[in-house]
């Protein structure tokens, strides 16, 4: 089944244009993998699909599970079974990691969660992450050094279980523990959740335990080729230099 459809999509930002007919399409239950180089719009296009406001979509459609959405809310999308990491988790005083996961979950689901099964869940959940149980009820991310930030939105991601996950830059930052870590946790969504993925990042460790299926290169906001799996070790090895010389 096709789950996300971009056909020809264009995005803005505060009147300059990022993104350049963009179009790929990601089937229920594959992994897909968009790696470019710095710059090149990995993240516009996350929040693109997500539907924040700052990003214009100017023109093309962007499709989930054959329904146009490009005036959808970010909310009915997340609603919709849409998720999105972000590059850099926000820090939210106030509001405990654990609370912030049931807010949204209640929010999402439209309904109550009870609380004893959510708890035991998410003390199951942070043990997947190799997490202390204190972390549940720390404000989200305030004070997280950078790869428990990542780690909390693979915590949201095990939680939600969203139909959708868009992952920008998971392991950016992380020491290779970490890093074995967060890619255990995206494996266990991907094979236990029925999970979809559309992974961003421009390295490629945490792909390492996970099988890919289709891998998009994307320079100066246009996707300039689209392969199997086998991409990814010639990105290794070679770089992002052809494509480059190429723009
Ligand atoms: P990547 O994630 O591939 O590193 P980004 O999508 O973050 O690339 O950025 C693509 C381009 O859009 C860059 O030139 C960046 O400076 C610009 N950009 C990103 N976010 C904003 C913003 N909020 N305001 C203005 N320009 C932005
Ligand atoms: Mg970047
Ligand atoms: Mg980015």
């Amino acid at each position: 089944m096709e789950l996300l459809k971009l056909e020809g999509v264009d995005v803005k930002i505060e009147e300059k244009q990022i993104l350049h007919d963009i179009s790929l399409k990601i089937n229920k239950g594959e992994t897909h993998v968009i790696m470019g180089p710095n710059g090149a719009g990995k993240s516009t296009l996350g929040h693109a699909i997500m539907g924040n406001p700052k990003f214009e979509v100017t023109a093309g459609r962007i499709l989930y599970k054959g329904e146009e959405i490009n005036d959808e809310s970010p909310d009915k999308r997340a609603k919709a079974g849409i998720y999105l990491s972000f590059q850099n988790p926000l820090e939210v005083p106030g509001v405990s990691l654990s609370n912030f996961v049931r807010t949204a979950g209640e929010q999402i689901s439209g309904e109550r969660i009870k609380f004893m099964q959510f708890r035991r869940k998410v003390e199951e959940t942070l043990d997947i992450l190799q997490m202390g149980k204190e972390y549940a009820d720390r404000d989200l991310n305030v004070g997280f050094s950078g790869g428990e930030k990542k780690k909390s939105e693979i915590f949201q991601l095990l939680m939600l279980k969203p139909t959708l996950a868009i992952l920008d830059e998971a392991d950016s930052g992380l020491d290779v523990d970490a890093v074995r870590i967060v890619s255990e946790g995206v494996r266990e969504y991907k094979e236990n959740m029925d999970g979809t993925l559309l992974i961003i990042t421009h390295s490629t460790r945490i792909l390492q335990s996970l099988k890919v299926d289709v891998v998009h290169i994307m320079v100066n906001g246009r996707i300039v080729d689209t392969s199997d799996a086998s991409l990814i070790e010639k990105i290794n090895a070679e770089g992002f230099e052809r494509y480059l010389a190429n723009a």
